[in-house]
């Protein structure tokens, strides 16, 4: 295995692991380096998947195991491919409801003060996002609702093509005019572009009409790993060129050979990071709680995951507890602090710095930037 590159700006090098850094590996968790630096950081896990089950909260607890791992901020997912309005709406008042119910541990996120508010009250602030323009049906006036429900962010189409998008997984006939007008609606009101799971024709139709900057929420390296789910240079590129950022995921069959070593996480973190610099990159580790739900997903919906792409593998998934791995191995590779920092939180608050906007019915209380 090569070693990694570098970050160029700063032509560090590489540290070999010594003696002294497995000893640190060996110690308590917080007197390691990369423990010290998640304590010090705000630090969000921008893509996480509980059950679709809005009857089910039985996994629900399971999200303090980010606040445990050292996460101040997770987005959870709310609904994907070709799921319509109503699934999504369900989710979101089962999930704000089992939160509002527990206010020391959690805060629903409205603004991007309310993560460092979380993170200064040592609680998980949880935002949402959609995996797939179906959830709007064809009422674009959904988007408000959803934002208003807590929803940060929301890609175009999941792996198959829906009436405003092409899907990465399938013949991509292009962004549609209701794909421009949601483009559009979604920049009226605030909430983020992804592009993930989205064809790359479409993605660069929409990269042409969106005017803020847009995210690749989840999306690995295909110079890495070839597959119709990874994204190639150029579109990394054409992302960080918007100010956006591309989210790595966790998820094996996209890291590698359904591989999910903090080495090979690191290693995509680190190819975005050489092409377009630490600003332009963020963790989003896509880890599925309930894995025989998504067994179930695959059963029935092989369109949407072809065993032909290694869906059919029982993919594995990046948990939130290898994060501390993953900044280890980002450190041992001598990546300075302040660039880990912008990796592991800082550039997705840029963001929600930049592009979030108020509720709708809420006077502009603060400046938005941008
Ligand atoms: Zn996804």
């Amino acid at each position: 295995m090569p070693e990694p590159n570098l970050p160029r700006r700063r032509g560090l090098k590489v540290a070999a692991r010594t003696g002294q850094e497995i000893a640190l590996k060996n110690a308590p968790a917080s007197a390691t380096p990369a423990a010290a630096l998640l304590r010090d950081s705000l630090v969000w896990d921008h893509h996480t998947c509980m059950p679709l089950r809005p009857d089910d909260t039985s996994f629900l607890p399971q999200l303090a195991r980010h606040k445990a791992a050292g996460f101040d901020a997770v987005t959870v997912n709310v609904g994907f491919g070709d799921m319509g309005p109503e699934p999504h709406l369900r989710m979101l008042a089962a999930l704000r409801r089992w939160l509002g119910e527990r206010p020391d541990a959690y805060v629903l996120v409205e603004t991007a003060d309310d993560i460092e508010r979380a993170r200064a009250t040592d609680r998980l602030a949880v935002g949402f996002d959609i995996e797939g323009a179906n959830a709007i049906g064809d009422d674009l006036g959904l988007v408000q609702r959803y934002y208003d429900l807590g929803v940060r962010w929301m890609l175009l189409a999941y792996n198959q093509g829906n009436r405003v998008s092409g899907g990465c997984q399938e013949e991509d006939g292009g962004l549609t005019p209701l794909g421009r007008a949601l483009i559009a609606e979604m920049e009226r009101v605030g909430m983020q572009l992804c592009l993930s799971h989205t064809g790359h024709r479409t993605v660069r139709d929409a990269l042409a009409v969106a005017t803020r900057p847009v995210i690749f929420s989840h999306s690995n390296c295909a110079a890495l790993h070839a597959h119709p789910r990874n994204i190639p240079d150029e579109l990394i590129r054409a992302c960080a060129a918007t100010g956006g950022v591309v989210g790595i995921n966790g998820v094996g069959i996209f890291l590698g050979r359904n591989d999910i070593s903090p080495q090979t996480y690191a290693r995509h973190v680190d190819h975005v990071v050489q092409l377009v610099g630490p600003a332009h990159a963020s963790i989003a580790l896509d880890y599925v709680f309930d894995i025989g739900e998504l067994d179930e997903y695959m059963r029935t919906k092989q369109h949407t995951f072809p065993p032909g792409l290694g869906y059919e593998l029982g993919a594995r998934f990046m948990p939130p507890e290898e994060i501390g791995e993953i900044v280890a191995t980002l450190q041992s590779w001598g990546y300075a602090e302040a660039d880990l920092k912008a990796i592991l939180g800082g550039n997705l608050m840029r963001l929600a710095r930049t592009v979030w906007k108020p509720l709708s019915g809420r006077p502009l209380a603060e400046p938005v930037v941008g």
